[in-house]
């Protein structure tokens, strides 16, 4: 009986310092890709399936879904 509760605390030591850890590390930061004319998240590459080829060899670009804005230089920030 004393041998299940050991295991019981130790299961439940676990689940705390689980926990603990996850609150305390670190998150990381999510970058995202911001239209610099309206300030929208909402981007996507344009080209679509052709890029993948070229894409290799040239910069792809991006295109704002919000306000049609396209660009190959889009800022990205933190979040
Ligand atoms: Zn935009």
């Amino acid at each position: 009986m004393i041998f299940l509760i050991k295991i019981l605390v130790l299961i439940f030591v676990g689940f705390v310092l689980y926990f603990v850890i996850l609150r305390f590390a670190p998150k990381k930061a999510l970058k995202h890709r911001i239209c610099p004319k309206c300030k929208s998240k909402n981007i996507g590459i344009t080209g679509g399936s052709q890029v993948t080829m070229l894409g290799a060899f040239f910069p792809v670009e991006h295109e704002c879904l919000d306000c049609g804005y396209t660009s190959i230089i889009f800022p990205e920030k933190e979040e």
